[in-house]
């Protein structure tokens, strides 16, 4: 067993099954991946568009790639034709984007809306009312599924205020879910919680954990 591998088999042990583990490999090498793919793990994020389409391009097919990062529109077209999920839709000029793309080759893609939770300044992310703006007008979007949503906590060793933040995404969630979403399951995802914080994301509703350095181990840089 690789050290890769086992790290997942740790993490996928102490969380409930219902939860998916996003192994994130930015920044690190085609050969970590494999050492997970080679022991049946399949499931990976990416948060630039260059370094995921260059992924996607040499590394096994049957990899589901997810998009975590800030996307810009000009990038969308590179990976609509294979990528699972984008995490991070932030504007209405994104999400036309990914929708007028996906028509183009007849696809739906699964997105989540990413909302602003941080009590820190974060560049990216939604407010709350610019999110139920863009669910309003959702029949706009027919080849986009909005499978749900998407926050990150403020970086700060503050266990409540963490639990506090994630906490309000989950019920954005519940509420949006039963306003807007009443007739449509897919609606479902709560993606939140990385390395440091995913356990608290877990007993908040997390559906979706977002995982980098506790299996890969720290990044060179930070991004
Ligand atoms: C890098 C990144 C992660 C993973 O971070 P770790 O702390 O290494 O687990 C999760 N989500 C997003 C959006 C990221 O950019």
């Amino acid at each position: 067993m690789s050290e890769i591998a086992d790290k997942i088999n740790i993490i996928l042990k102490s969380i409930p099954e219902k939860v998916k583990l996003v192994a994130v490999s930015k920044t690190k090498p085609i050969e970590n991946i494999l050492e997970a793919y080679n022991s049946g793990y399949k499931i990976f994020g990416e948060n630039k568009v260059q370094e995921l389409v260059e992924k996607y391009n040499v590394l096994p097919k049957d990899i589901e790639w997810h998009m975590i990062g800030h996307l810009q529109t000009n990038k969308v077209k590179y990976i609509v034709p294979f990528v699972s999920l984008i995490h991070a839709i932030d504007s209405e000029k994104l999400i036309n984007e990914i929708n007028k793309e996906s028509l183009k080759i007849n696809k739906v893609t699964n997105c989540l809306l990413q909302i602003k939770i941080a009590k820190e300044d974060t560049k990216f992310g939604l407010s709350i009312e610019n999110a139920i703006e863009i669910i309003k007008n959702k029949e706009k979007y027919k080849n986009v599924n909005i499978c749900g949503l998407m926050g990150m906590a403020t970086y700060t060793d503050d266990k409540n205020q963490i639990s506090e933040e994630f906490n309000l995404l989950n019920s954005t969630f519940i509420e949006i879910s039963e306003k807007y979403f009443k007739n449509e399951p897919y609606f479902k995802e709560i993606s939140m919680g990385m390395s440091g914080d995913y356990k608290i994301a877990i007993e908040n509703g997390s559906t979706i954990i977002r995982v980098g350095s506790s299996i890969f181990g720290n990044r060179n840089y930070q991004n």
